[in-house]
């Protein structure tokens, strides 16, 4: 069978050589670091605190209450001290309420976590509120509550559970060492998701760089008569949502409508692995998997980390940068933000730390439009970014939302074609938030 894929797109150098054989490894706090735990790690209302400063916590205790129905709890990630409530710097720049724990190293667990598993005699109701509970949400980069996602509206009829295998993002490879290293895991983590939706099928779609975890999930999914893998050309950006579906299901999701409206749920990897773990074990989300990569690291590999632990730290345990970085990008370098603070914790929706030296990171001066239509060409959504372009210098939010610029998926495909070496995605995103904003105030 051939390789799906989607219209357009691109194919820059991946990067994956640095990583992609390194197996997973497994990096703790050290006894007396502070963990910080930021209530707003998710798309939604900010976790409420149910602890105070002076508490003794446990390891996988809940520590934050979801704050509204699309919110996600948050547990501690250790056992130790609460030292502190207060505002501290997040990942992306955002200066947020977080719950600061010392950690005492004895990662003494909350006695009431993993009594309850027998999961295959769970009904729907009881599976949702594990994931709930749990506190998962997004793990690729989204944050959006898994709970909210798999409740889909009653009109939705969901046919397609989709695992988000494709890891089209440069220099990103934790999905590819699950797919290996956590395979029947991965696997039995859709399972679950399935009885949710009895009439659904699921995938595993995979691009066709990582054919060692297209045959080993191959192998275990044959198992499952209701699951299969779906090989994908290599393309970026094939793991976007609405790209992934179409690929999928040949289905297209409208503009400002859900994957639920075209019958799909999409979620990553490292989130159905959560999955797995919260409903089949009784294990809340404390824990991720990233990315370590780039010129300027000396030990570059893809570590299991604790929630709440500091970036700098990290670095510092793998063996620390061997060239001064010029630019620390917070994911992948195709979307993901440069960090202005690596004293920061890891949150849940951390995915990766591509660390390049100044020399791998010269941003070109921009020239003039040239008018070659290359990025035209390169669009996955089938937008004219040289226009949207145009419409953000101008200042014309309305021609901008006119032309289709809030379907942008800020996926800097057109960038990276450009000739003219135009900043066309990081201006159509900047240019997409103050257009919505006007759009929800009713002023265009
Ligand atoms: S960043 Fe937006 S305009 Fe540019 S290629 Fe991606 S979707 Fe199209
Ligand atoms: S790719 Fe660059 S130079 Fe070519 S039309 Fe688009 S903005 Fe202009």
């Amino acid at each position: 069978m051939g390789l799906k894929t989607f219209k357009r797109g691109i194919h820059p150098p991946d990067g994956k050589a640095y990583t992609n054989t390194k197996a997973i490894e497994i990096l703790m706090p050290d006894e007396g670091a502070l963990m910080v735990f930021p209530l707003s790690q998710h798309i939604g209302a900010p976790a409420t605190p149910i602890v105070q400063k002076g508490d003794r916590v446990l390891l996988g205790q809940k520590i934050a209450e979801a704050g509204g129905f699309v919110s996600s709890p948050i547990h501690s990630s250790v056992s130790g001290t609460v030292k502190d409530i207060k505002p501290m710097s997040t990942p992306g720049g955002a200066v947020v309420n977080s719950i600061i724990i010392e950690n005492d190293g004895l990662m003494e667990e909350d006695p009431s976590l993993g009594k309850d598993t027998d999961y295959k005699n769970f009904d729907k109701e009881k599976i949702v509120n594990k994931i709930k509970e749990a506190g998962i949400v997004g793990l690729g980069g989204a944050g959006f509550p898994t709970h909210v996602k798999l409740s889909p509206p009653p009109d939705c009829k969901i046919d397609h559970i989709i695992v988000n295998a494709a890891e089209c993002e440069p220099y990103l490879t934790t999905d590819h060492r699950v797919m290996l290293e956590k395979t029947e895991r991965l696997v039995e983590g859709l399972n679950i998701m399935l009885k949710l939706f009895p009439e659904a099928k699921g995938y595993i779609a995979i691009e066709a760089n990582k054919p060692d975890a297209i045959e080993k999930i191959s192998e275990v999914a044959a198992n499952y008569p209701n699951i299969s893998v779906v090989k994908l050309l290599t393309k970026y950006p094939q793991g976007s949502e609405k790209q992934l579906i179409y690929a999928v299901s040949g289905r297209e999701v409208e503009s400002g409508k859900l994957p639920a409206n075209a019958g799909c749920i999409v979620d990553n990897v490292d989130t159905v692995l959560a999955i797995e773990r919260a409903v089949a074990k009784d294990r809340p989300l404390m824990r991720r998997i990233v990315t370590l990569s780039g010129d300027a690291v000396a030990n570059p590999g893809n570590y299991q980390v604790r929630i709440g632990m500091n970036m700098k730290d990290f670095i510092e345990k793998t063996g620390g940068f061997k060239e001064e970085p010029g630019k620390v990008i917070a994911g992948g370098p195709m979307m993901g933000p440069a960090m202005c603070n690596l004293d920061v914790p890891f949150i849940k929706t951390s995915s990766a730390l591509v660390c390049l030296t100044p020399a791998s990171c010269v941003l070109p001066e921009e020239m003039n439009c040239i008018r070659c239509g290359k990025c035209v060409d390169a669009c996955p959504m089938g937008l004219m970014p040289t226009l949207l372009n145009k419409c953000a210098l101008d200042k014309d939010y309305a021609a901008f939302v006119a032309n289709d610029g809030i379907d942008c998926i800020e996926c800097g495909s057109c960038s990276y074609v450009c000739p003219a070496k135009r900043h066309l995605a990081q201006t159509l995103r900047i240019t997409k938030r103050e257009a919505m904003a006007l759009k929800k105030a009713g002023k265009i």
